[in-house]
């Protein structure tokens, strides 16, 4: 049993030790990647369950990373959160949203809204909003087509700034979305002192709304509030029929998840839309 517990024991911190210098490994080669042009944007369609259309998408960063193959943001997000790499990433995003739009005008593909996911952190940023409007700008992107999704988070640390920031945005004419919503903290006050458009119910609420009495009196109450306060509700990590029409039924604005598609780069998805196949 000594020797058992040893082995554990060792066995963990090697693993421990594995993770240390992946850790390190990557955070050396997120200098590389902006450079290198190794980031990539997925979209994800979002469905109009009013009009039974795909009029926006929300972009999910990917990482094609030389060596180990295309990361998920979970892989790098939190390490350049970390390190305050996001900033230069997050700008990237921005732009990288601003230039699909732009490419998108004059095409069968020019109503759809970008979503992009911004963390706290990067609200931090002074210039952020500026960078925002010069993206904007630069690409001839009218600021509507454009939503920021932001957590929950923002609403408990910085809040007179965060407060400031949001305000921007919004005189900007970007869009603002909650996202995760109802994971995060019981005040709902921030609904009403801040400029949201949109809220996203958590996909762990979605999962079971079919199955769980608790859930689904949840998902219908936040639809009830949200719409009761001029807002609109997507539903995320959409699976399932069943749960498409509890959402249908519920009068749910927009729902999206893998029963739709999962999020695939801007010419998969464009074909996808092409052949009416998301529909
Ligand atoms: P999120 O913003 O909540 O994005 C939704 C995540 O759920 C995405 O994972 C998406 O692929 C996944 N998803 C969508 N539909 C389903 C479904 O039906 N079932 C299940 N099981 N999952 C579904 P992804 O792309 O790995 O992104 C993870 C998180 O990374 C995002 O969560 C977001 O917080 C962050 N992230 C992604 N892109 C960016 C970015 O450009 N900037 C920042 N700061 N964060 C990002
Ligand atoms: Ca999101
Ligand atoms: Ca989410
Ligand atoms: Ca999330």
């Amino acid at each position: 049993a000594k020797d058992q517990g040893r082995n554990t024991y060792q066995f963990y911190t090697e693993g421990m030790q594995e993770r240390e210098v992946m850790r390190l490994e990557l955070d050396k080669d997120l200098n590389q990647a902006l450079t290198n042009n190794e980031f990539v944007l997925y979209f994800q369609p979002q469905l109009d369950l009013d009009t039974g259309r795909i009029n926006s998408v929300e972009a999910l960063i990917r990482w094609q990373h030389p060596r180990r193959g295309l990361l998920p943001p979970g892989d790098f997000i939190p390490l350049a959160e970390e390190s305050g790499r996001i900033t230069d990433i997050g700008r990237w995003v921005v732009m990288a949203a601003c230039r699909q739009l732009a490419a998108w005008q004059g095409t069968p593909f020019e109503h759809l809204r970008v979503a992009v996911n911004l963390s706290g952190r990067e609200l931090d940023d002074d210039a952020l909003v500026d960078h925002i409007r010069e993206a904007l700008e630069s690409e001839q992107v009218p600021p509507e087509r454009l939503e920021v999704e932001l957590t929950e988070e923002i609403f408990i640390q910085n809040i007179e700034r965060n407060r400031e920031q949001l305000s921007r945005l919004r005189q900007l004419g970007v869009h603002l979305a909650i996202d995760d919503f109802g994971v995060g903290y019981s005040s709902l006050g921030y609904l009403r002192d801040f400029p949201v458009d949109l809220v996203k119910i958590d996909r762990s609420f979605i999962t079971e709304v079919t199955e769980r009495h608790d859930d689904a009196v949840i998902t219908h109450a936040v639809i009830n509030l949200a719409h009761n306060l001029g807002i609109r509700v997507v539903a995320e990590g959409v699976e399932a029929e069943a749960q498409l029409d509890f959402l249908r039924h519920h009068h749910c604005n927009l729902a999206q998840g893998y029963l739709i598609s999962r999020p695939i780069p801007a010419v998969g998805l464009e074909e996808a839309l092409g052949k009416g196949r998301l529909v």
